[in-house]
């Protein structure tokens, strides 16, 4: 495939452990092309050695002058829960078709884009786990639900991770709650976060009946597990409309 057909990717947040995962996983796929990588390292110039995942592509240091050049096709987001906002409402008025995984955004900063998106005619997936093992494990949750009526979630991540509860677990709570409400019953689903060493990304999503437990896990062994879907979204998110939340929706 010419350079020309490509689709155009700039990773905001390419330093970072998702950021490094996607610029490979974007360079490895014969239909994209890592046009630009965006993160604040860039500006320190010790950061401007040509190796490694993000080599050859154009290096911003932040995403307003990445899209400046107009040259960007789709924006892939893993930076931070206090940048992430500003992030997807710059690449929104910058009228660029946006894929999030970063988590931290709240309800109301959810609405705005949403509000945002609709009005600027710019399609953005915010996706919390891009791994297809946890989104079987979203679906089997709320199928669960029908049936089991206490429920808690445990989430475990490696200590580096910022926010806490998971935007993962969240997910999953308003899965089950919705499931719940279409039963009658108003219940909340209590999160546990363990944040340690050694953990990359998992979860358990516990039912309790009468004499008996239905565990439900998931595991993210490694980032690579993210990949699939991270590229799967990239390829897609344009032909979605408004804010879309969820991998499931591209399936
Ligand atoms: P990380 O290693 O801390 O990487 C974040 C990177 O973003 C850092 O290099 C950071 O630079 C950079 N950054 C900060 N502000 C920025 C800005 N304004 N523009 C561009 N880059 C900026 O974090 P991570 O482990 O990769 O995780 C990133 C996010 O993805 C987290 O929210 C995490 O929960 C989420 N995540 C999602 C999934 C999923 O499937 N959806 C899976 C795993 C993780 P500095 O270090 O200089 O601040």
């Amino acid at each position: 495939m010419g350079d020309a057909t490509k689709i155009k990717v700039a990773v905001s947040g390419a330093l970072g452990r998702m950021g490094q995962a996607t610029c490979e996983a974007v360079r490895q796929d014969d239909g994209l092309v890592l046009a630009a990588v965006v993160d604040p390292g860039f500006a320190d110039a010790l950061e401007s050695g040509s190796a490694g995942p993000t080599a050859g592509a154009e290096r911003f240091a932040t995403l307003d002058d990445a899209l400046a050049t107009g040259g960007i096709d789709v924006v892939v987001d893993f930076t931070t829960p206090a940048v992430v906002r500003d992030n997807v409402l710059l690449s929104i008025r910058r009228l660029t078709p946006m894929v999030v995984g970063t988590t931290g955004l709240s309800e109301s900063d959810m609405a705005e884009v949403a509000e945002q998106a609709l009005e600027h005619g710019v399609p953005v997936l915010v996706a919390p786990n891009f791994a297809m093992g946890a989104v079987l494990m979203m679906q089997f949750a709320r199928e669960a639900a029908r049936n089991m009526k206490a429920c808690e979630i445990v989430e475990l991540h490696h200590e580096g991770k910022l926010d806490a509860p998971s935007g993962t677990s969240k997910l999953t709570r308003s899965l089950i709650e919705k499931s719940w409400r279409g039963l009658g019953l108003d219940r909340e689903v209590p999160i546990h976060s363990v944040r340690l060493p050694g953990l990359v990304a998992h979860q358990e999503v516990i039912f309790g009946g009468l004499g008996e437990t239905l565990t439900i896990r998931h595991d993210s062994l490694s980032r690579e597990s993210f990949m699939p879907g991270v590229i799967m979204a990239v390829k897609r998110v344009c032909t979605l409309q408004g804010l879309v939340v969820g991998l499931e929706n591209i399936l």
